[in-house]
């Protein structure tokens, strides 16, 4: 089954503003996949509606083959996302911020320690573990975005713009863990607004556009048309 699969995904905000005009997508597992489009095309939107903060108005979401509006429980196991706000409790210490998390997913103490730890020493946060998350910088939040995102081991990794507003070292140390997990078999999908970025991950992309895919192709046979 693919990691993701939209058909005729529609949203319309208020009475008649059609931020999404019924798109249809399809990620395959193993994938790293972009989401490109201007500001305002429907990015948030989509991925607001997969992970169930936005409600559609049409269509169907199916997260590895479960269809999310059936049985949202058993999509969310496969799910792991990073909005692009920062929605912190800004006192909680970056280490509890992953063990809460944890415990959202019924995950053994000692396996989230396991984990928590891991992925703090893996994203550079190591040394910011009994630190609050109000205290880090803007980078140091994307990077416990993610770790909070991969606690319970996702199949699919959706990223609402990973990089935006981050200085462009921290850029480079997150897009390399990004590939890294894709190596290790995680499936990615990001939103941007850059396609330098998209050309710098991804292997298949999607342009959306006043919510409407325009474009649908290889990362390789978009550039060759450029
Ligand atoms: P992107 O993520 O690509 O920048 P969004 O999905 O955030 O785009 O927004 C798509 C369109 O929907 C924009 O025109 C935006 O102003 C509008 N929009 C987003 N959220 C709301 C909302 N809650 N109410 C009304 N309009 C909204
Ligand atoms: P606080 O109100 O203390 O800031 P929240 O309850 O808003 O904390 O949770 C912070 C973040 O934790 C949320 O934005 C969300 O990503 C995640 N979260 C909260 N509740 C759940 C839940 N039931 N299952 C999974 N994740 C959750």
């Amino acid at each position: 089954v693919p990691a993701l699969a939209i058909e005729n995904l529609s949203k319309t905000y208020g009475n008649d503003f059609q931020a999404l005009k019924g798109i249809s997508l399809r990620v395959e597992q193993g994938d790293f996949f972009a989401l490109l489009g201007p500001n305002g095309a429907g990015k948030s939107t989509t991925i607001g509606i997969i992970c169930s903060l936005v409600d559609k108005t049409g269509g169907q979401v199916k997260v590895h083959g479960v269809d999310i509006d059936i049985d949202f429980p058993a999509a969310k196991k496969f799910l792991g996302v990073v909005p692009q706000e920062f929605n912190f409790n800004v006192f909680e210490k970056t280490r509890d911020i992953l063990l809460t998390q944890a415990g959202y997913y019924g995950i053994p103490r000692g396996v989230a320690e396991e984990r928590a730890d891991h992925f703090l020493k893996k994203l550079g946060l190591w040394e910011k573990r009994d630190t609050a998350s109000r205290m880090l910088s803007g980078g140091m939040k994307r990077r416990l975005m993610i770790a909070r995102a991969l606690i319970h081991e996702p199949k699919l990794l959706i990223l609402d713009e990973p990089t935006a507003g981050v200085d462009i070292e921290m850029r480079r140390s997150i897009w390399e863990f990004l590939q890294e997990i894709n190596a290790a078999g995680t499936t990615i999908i990001l939103t941007t607004h850059y396609l330098e970025e998209a050309e710098a991950l991804c292997r298949n992309i999607a342009i959306i556009d006043h919510g409407q895919i325009v474009e649908n192709t290889s990362m390789k046979s978009l550039i060759r048309r450029l």
